[in-house]
């Protein structure tokens, strides 16, 4: 089966539009994917044919929400290969998801306990961490990376030690892209000890086939709008025997399960983590996404990514005066960069003149930037929709810009 791009963009009604009276070029998909129609008509679908609570039975509306949003949870659980519905929380996205757990580890750390991260971390898988260690006395440890974005494994290694406790690593920097051998560093770390292995999924999600099981990791956490949901829900995935042993976090309606003046017992896993209203049409969106995304054929897509990415990284190393920053040799569809006698805002500013929406700055990465020596970056961000025509019309967008800044 050949794949065509034209028909999958076709799926995407945005993907046509105009910014600033030209046709937009999208490049900005590791901040946010853009939406297929099937996905948006899932969102219409649920407030126009089934919009109630759910949970609460009673009446037919509230059962088809139930049934939907549950339908929801099982496509997610299948896209994953977990083994337990369980073991899929709803949160508002990888953020909460890294809260969820950083809640739970504050409570369970001991003073000296270590928790390891990288040098590529989003400020997400950093902070949370930093407040865990912060209220039980814990140490952060930060495993190096080399210029070229790459962990360093060597020194990652060396960090783990038995009183190493907790573990989290990006599949993919938002970055730079570099794609982490998250298998490999797993299995490092569960053969030096019981660590538990956290992997934020936030890039990794749209761009690599996730099987948990296969991974090995206990939470592996992601966002909605990444891959090609909507914003406001994403997934916490943890293993059963981990969760089940998790301190509850926030607390209201739907997690517990009776409740007295002055004590409270809590109800089930996955709803224990779940306290109040769930975002029900999120859910239901992001189940249809995952279905969506789950039907097509993903080897060609991976295959088309990084044609589109090694086209532009091969155009970008010719372009007079840029230095391309995050040449890992595995890498998902990120390219950043900076062009000499320019500032990044500048050019993105120019670019999305032009209609081509890139991203600038530092990305939420603040010590990766201050690591590689930079104060931010420009960046491409590729989802399955790019074309190597869009990365012609960003180099057009480009040439403009440097003509007009230098
Ligand atoms: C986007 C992102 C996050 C945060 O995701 P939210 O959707 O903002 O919660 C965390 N980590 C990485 C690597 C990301 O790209």
């Amino acid at each position: 089966m050949s794949f065509d791009v034209q028909t999958l963009r076709a799926q995407f009604p945005i993907l046509s539009t105009q910014v600033n009276g030209k046709p937009l070029i999208y490049l900005d998909n590791a901040a946010t994917t853009q939406k297929p129609q099937v996905m948006i008509d899932a969102l219409v679908g649920f407030y126009t044919q089934c919009n109630a609570n759910v949970h609460r039975g009673a009446h037919a509306l509230s059962d088809e929400a139930t049934r939907r949003f549950e339908n929801a949870r099982n496509s997610v659980l299948t896209f994953m290969n977990a083994t337990r519905r369980e073991e899929v929380i709803w949160t508002k996205g990888t953020t909460e998801a890294l809260n969820l757990v950083a809640n739970g580890l504050s409570k369970k750390l001991e003073k000296n306990d270590e928790i390891v991260v990288t040098e590529m971390e989003h400020h997400a898988n950093l902070v949370t961490w930093q407040q865990a260690c912060e209220a039980s006395g814990a140490l952060l440890k930060v495993a190096r990376i080399s210029d070229s974005g790459e962990l360093d494994m060597e020194h990652f290694e060396s960090l783990l030690s038995e009183r190493t406790r907790f573990v989290a690593f990006p599949h993919a920097s938002n970055a730079l892209g570099t794609l982490n051998p998250i298998t490999a560093m797993t299995a490092m770390v569960k053969s030096r000890g019981d660590a538990l292995v956290l992997v934020d999924g936030a890039q990794g999600i749209a761009h690599c086939e996730v099987d948990v099981q296969a991974i090995g990791c206990d939470f592996y956490a992601f966002s909605g709008h990444k891959l090609f949901g909507p914003t406001g829900i994403g997934v916490l995935w943890g293993r059963y025997d981990v969760l089940e042993t998790w301190p509850v976090w926030q607390t209201g309606g739907e997690m517990i399960s009776t409740v007295d003046y002055q004590h409270a017992t809590w109800g089930e896993l996955p709803y224990r983590l779940e306290a109040g209203t769930p975002n029900i049409a999120g859910a239901i969106g992001l189940g249809a996404a995952v279905e969506w995304f789950t039907k097509q054929d993903f080897a060609a897509l991976r295959q088309h990514e990084s044609e589109v990415l090694k086209y532009a990284m091969e155009l970008g190393s010719e372009f007079p005066g840029m230095t391309l920053v995050g040449t890992a040799r595995e890498k998902v569809g990120v390219m950043s960069f900076l062009v000499d006698g320019t500032h990044p805002g500048d050019l993105g500013f120019i670019l999305d003149q032009q209609g081509v929406a890139i991203r600038t700055g530092d990305h939420c990465a603040q010590p990766l930037m201050k690591r590689l020596g930079v104060g931010g970056t420009a960046r491409v961000s590729l989802s399955i929709y790019n074309t190597v025509e869009d990365i012609d019309a960003l180099f057009v967008a480009l040439k403009k810009a440097q003509q007009m800044l230098t």
